[in-house]
């Protein structure tokens, strides 16, 4: 498995109208879709940096991951999200080199895309997301 870019950088925020207007205004980014992810509970919103977005998540629920992670740790990058062919493929992969998986297998992540996640702990600090059409 090899990763072609990074498919998104997750930034967790805690007003997604403030922040969708800052990387408006002062990056000259446009916010090109808004979803709501219900299982997540979060509200994202989506920029283009060439092959990369900007994932902007806004928690829905207190109890909710984004949630949790405001309360610990502030706003602020929360995940690293790599593009890669079978997400599938890519946690076998990891597992079978040691790696703790979040995801045994693959789900449904925003824009339709399938994705899955390895265990911070894992990966040296960094939560670490798969990413791919399959
Ligand atoms: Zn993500």
């Amino acid at each position: 498995m090899k990763p072609t870019h990074i498919e998104h950088i997750g930034i967790a925020v805690t007003n997604l109208e403030e922040s969708i207007a800052y990387y408006e205004n002062v990056m000259g980014l446009e916010c090109y879709a808004i979803e709501e992810v219900a299982d997540q509970k979060v509200r994202t919103a989506f920029f283009r940096v060439g092959d990369t977005k900007i994932e902007l998540l806004e928690s829905t629920d207190p109890e909710g991951p984004i949630g949790k992670y405001i309360e610990k740790k502030g706003p602020g990058i929360h995940h690293l999200a790599f593009a890669v062919d079978r997400v599938e493929d890519s946690l076998k992969h990891a597992e079978k080199e040691g790696i703790k998986l979040i995801d045994q297998v693959p789900r449904r992540g925003a824009e339709g895309l399938t994705i899955g996640f390895l265990h911070p702990k894992s990966t040296y600090g960094v939560l670490t997301e798969f990413c791919g059409n399959e």
